[in-house]
């Protein structure tokens, strides 16, 4: 899709550190990490939100696959670690398509802020 960010580093148009990839998805390191192990886990095809995502087939089995996958390659996994969706304005997403957040590396809070 036409300006999106996410479009763009499925491309190649715009750098990212690439960690996984299946044929579907990939992720990538977030930019501005809130956590050591913070990578974004995204379907290459575009969809706005998780909404969207859930209707595609199969494909946020995949999503979340790979979030499990790349925590345990970042050896987070067993000390355990978080994925989130932000999912519209008041979640605080900002790039509309969708992600994954795959947060570890340190203590979580609960709530979130
Ligand atoms: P959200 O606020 O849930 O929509 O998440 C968007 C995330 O994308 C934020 O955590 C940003 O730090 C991250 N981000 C923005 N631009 C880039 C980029 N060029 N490469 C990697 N991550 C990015
Ligand atoms: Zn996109």
């Amino acid at each position: 899709m036409a300006d999106c960010l996410f479009c763009a580093i499925v491309a190649g148009d715009v750098p990212a550190q690439r960690v996984a990839e299946t044929a579907r998805t990939l992720g990538f390191r977030d930019i501005n990490p809130q956590a050591p192990t913070h990578v974004l886990v995204i379907p290459k095809d575009h969809y706005p939100d998780l909404a969207a995502l859930a209707a595609a087939d199969g494909l946020l089995d995949e999503v979340a696959a790979l979030a499990h996958k790349v925590a345990e390659d970042a050896g987070v996994s067993e000390a355990g670690y978080r994925v989130v969706f932000n999912t519209g304005p008041q979640a605080g997403q900002t790039v509309f398509h969708a992600h994954a957040h795959v947060l570890g590396g340190r203590p979580l809070g609960w709530p979130p802020g």
